[in-house]
């Protein structure tokens, strides 16, 4: 056993094999793991599709080769001779009974829920009707609630079968090898250690935008929006990635309890510090209200009540129809005491640490240089690593690194229950009290109110893609 893993599971129980994610992600994930040579057990899927083995196989290469995949003959005759599938409801207590017999004498297994959050407690409950949550753990996909109170409702529904070391709540956001670089760059490297903190940051942005829409899935978003869907979850566990204290060893609980600090130490987000905003022609899209409000763009301004940033605003926003696709972190530093060698024509920029991370994993560092020339005068100059192209190697997709993780037992990257109630209680006081969504021109980067979030000459940075580059992704991410 590998440290930070546990026993390794005997078999993958794929609640949802019909559905969307299981088709968009999980298996091309299974099927990189069993080219990775990681994934010999037996795979049964859950669904009350009137399947047989054969439709669940031809689902697997269906989705594959759908997801752009080189499918080797014989890594999928592999995967596939693994596949078997058992039909039924959930809500029927002689499925698990079915189940059980289907997994004859496995005693680790890992139930993947890809299932509607609703059917949580039908699944958790009929697995523990016939034994099936000893020595099992449980996946289960995000949302983890819809506010405070409904997640500490679920958390109790899994808690009545599997304890916390069981659960494995998926926020795939984790997965992503860019995300990782974040905590591993900060504290791999000495010198950002002393300028890390209140005395040298001026602020820090984090965007995630989008230039798509909802892409088919208004049915979806029209009842979660921007907040619930990426905010509370993705870009927080990003702020707390960057504000985070060096974990005192590599240990899956140390790394979660300095996020968990640092989500408890951030300030629940005001009404005031939150700007709402809403593509034109959202209302029109297949699956949404006519007069619906809920939100395509957020924009929040966050503290984070500790020693360290005790007065370093966190600005955050997201959203869909922007004008480009990219995501990035970008840390803002003070300017310097005097403003020697600047040039009476421009302002000098302040240093910079940009991390991008999609459309590509970049890490920029913007400075000052000398501009050549008989002028003591400095410019903005950008010290560029782009991180595939330096060391190599994409790394494993996120669902890929998750659910090997998961199989192995290794929490590190998944939500603990603290943190996601956490999370919550930093958005709740918004999720019901704000004023109405703005509408905002596609293309664009959402409402011009969102600058009023910002002082005085400040503004969001424009992202560091250059203008036009759209950015453009082929399909949303889940
Ligand atoms: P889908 O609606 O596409 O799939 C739901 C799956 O659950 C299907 O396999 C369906 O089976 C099965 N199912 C539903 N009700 C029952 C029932 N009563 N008995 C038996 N099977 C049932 O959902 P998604 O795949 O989109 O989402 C699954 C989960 O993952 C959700 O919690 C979602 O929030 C989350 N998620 C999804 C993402 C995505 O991109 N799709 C991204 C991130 C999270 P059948 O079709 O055979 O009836």
């Amino acid at each position: 056993m590998r440290e930070n893993t546990g026993p390794q599971a005997d078999a993958l129980i794929l609640f949802g094999a019909s559905g969307d994610l299981a088709k968009k992600k999980l298996f091309g994930a299974l099927y990189n793991l069993q080219v990775a040579g990681r994934l010999n057990i037996p795979i049964v899927g859950v669904a009350s599709s009137t399947w047989g083995d054969q439709d669940l196989r031809d689902r697997a290469r269906e989705a594959l080769v759908e997801g752009g995949h080189q499918v080797d003959d014989t890594h999928f005759a592999a995967l596939a001779s693994q596949l078997t599938y058992v039909s039924g409801d959930y809500r029927d207590p002689t499925l698990y009974a079915r189940l059980r017999d289907a997994l004859g004498s496995c005693k680790r297994p890992v139930f993947y829920l890809a299932i509607p959050p609703s059917l949580f407690d039908d699944v958790a409950s009929g697995l523990a009707s016939v034994g099936l949550n000893n020595d099992a753990r449980v996946v289960i996909e995000k949302p983890f609630g819809r506010d405070l109170e409904s997640a500490r409702e679920l958390n109790d529904v899994l808690h009545a079968h599997f304890p916390e070391t069981a659960i494995f709540r998926i926020d795939h956001f984790l997965g992503k090898e860019p995300v990782q670089n974040l905590m591993v760059f900060r504290f791999a490297n000495t010198l950002l250690e002393p300028v890390w903190n209140r005395h040298y940051v001026k602020c820090v942005q984090i965007t995630m935008a989008e230039s798509f829409g909802v892409e088919g899935r208004g049915a979806f978003y029209d009842k979660v929006g921007t907040l619930r869907d990426v905010v509370q979850n993705h870009l927080l566990q990003m702020a707390c990635l960057l504000a985070m204290e060096p974990p005192i060893s590599e240990d899956a609980d140390a790394l979660r309890d300095e996020t968990v600090k640092v989500m408890k130490a951030m300030r629940p987000i005001s009404p005031a510090d939150l700007v709402r905003g809403q593509y034109e022609g959202y209302q029109r899209e297949p699956g949404v209200f006519a007069d619906s409000d809920t939100e395509t763009y957020v924009a929040v301004k966050l503290f984070i009540d500790s020693w360290r940033w005790a007065g370093v605003p966190f600005y955050i926003r997201a959203g869909k129809g922007l004008a480009q696709t990219v995501q990035e972190c970008v840390v803002e530093f003070l300017e310097p005491p005097r403003p020697l060698f600047a040039d009476a024509m421009v302002v000098p920029e302040p240093n910079r640490l940009r991390f991008r991370m999609k459309p590509d994993d970049t890490i920029v560092l913007g400075m000052q240089a000398k501009v050549p020339g008989s002028r003591m005068v400095s410019r903005n100059v950008n010290l560029e690593v782009a991180y595939e192209e330096a060391l190599g190697g994409e790394g494993p997709e996120a669902y890929e690194r998750l659910l090997g993780d998961a199989l192995e037992g290794d929490q590190r990257l998944f939500a603990r229950q603290d943190a996601v109630e956490a999370a919550w209680k930093v958005v709740d006081p918004i999720l019901d009290r704000h004023a109405g969504a703005i509408p905002y021109e596609r293309g664009t980067w959402g409402p011009r109110a969102a600058s009023l979030l910002l002082p005085g000459a400040m503004d969001w940075r424009e992202t560091s893609l250059p203008t036009g580059d759209a950015g453009q992704s082929p399909s949303p991410t889940p």
